[in-house]
């Protein structure tokens, strides 16, 4: 969006246009004001439920008016981001909730707006019952697999890197469902097998994240006075060695007097943290 300036808001004569640090921009002439535009900053909440729906609202006004979109509004002088996104999700649906962490950061030219930082946040429903409010005629949980076309690209890509960012961690846990549900093992639902093909994927970091907690941890100081290069390679080769057994056929064959199922969920519990901690 460019909308010109007419007059310097300073001495109040014509402004003109000047090319100025590689860039057309807003110049008066009369008192020297250079004007520098920047991109408005936009903030949107993902609120997960413990179903795997996440919040929408449908927007009340124009622009977009009836089309479903995450909570969302600018950024006001003299708040966080954080704070706007908490503000926001309130005003359009009488929910308070916590930070859970930076999604994404997206800049982007919309028509309407202009140039964009979008700022989404990942945000826990912590206390208020929903009612659509502010800007939003409704507002409601949407299964992440039944999700309507939302009406920003910002948006759709946010909610996209949410679901990658549980891939892992949903399909393990559907693994353990079916497990509890006392169905039988096939070669297709054993949790092992999700595993098998996390920790291969992930076997160097997963040896990283463990070597630095060896290594910095009292009650494993001796590993300090190794040399790291042998650590890492004894490591690695420990945690290939468990990959192939989780997948060995017949995954109830015991691993120091444990199952291998129970093995895998203790390990599953730490490669979560681990990928948790990587997590952006
Ligand atoms: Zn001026």
């Amino acid at each position: 969006m460019n909308i010109k300036r007419m007059f310097c808001h300073k001495c109040g004569n014509l402004v003109n246009q000047k090319e100025i640090e590689k860039r057309i921009r807003d110049f008066c002439q009369s008192c020297g004001t250079i004007y520098y535009d920047n991109p408005l900053p936009v903030v949107s909440a993902i609120v997960p439920n413990r179903k795997r729906e996440i919040l929408l609202v449908l927007r009340e006004r124009e622009p977009y008016s009836n089309q479903w979109a995450l909570p969302s509004g600018f950024v006001e002088l003299n708040e966080s981001v954080e704070q706007a996104a908490l503000r926001e999700l309130k005003e359009e649906t009488h929910i308070e909730g916590n930070i859970v962490k930076l999604l994404d950061t997206f800049s982007h030219y919309n028509r309407i707006y202009g140039d964009l930082i979008w700022v989404t946040f990942e945000i826990k429903h912590q206390s208020g019952k929903l009612r659509a409010g502010d800007d939003a005629s409704e507002t409601r949980f949407f299964p992440v697999s039944e999700l309507p076309q939302l009406a920003f690209t910002a948006n759709r890509r946010a909610v996209e890197k949410y679901l990658i960012s549980k891939h892992d961690l949903w399909t393990m846990q559907d693994s353990f469902k079916r497990l509890e549900k006392g169905s039988r093992f096939t070669g297709k639902n054993l949790p092992s097998n999700t595993l098998f093909k996390i920790i291969t994927r992930d076997a160097h970091i997963i040896t990283e994240n463990w070597l630095s907690e060896v290594l910095t941890h009292r009650s494993t100081k001796h590993y300090a006075r190794q040399s790291h290069n042998s650590i890492y390679k004894r490591a690695i080769k420990v945690i290939s060695q468990f990959a192939d057994w989780i997948n060995r056929p017949g995954g109830h064959a015991k691993i120091f007097g444990i199952t291998i199922e129970l093995w895998v969920k203790i390990v599953v519990t730490r490669v979560i943290y681990y990928r948790k901690s990587l997590a952006p």
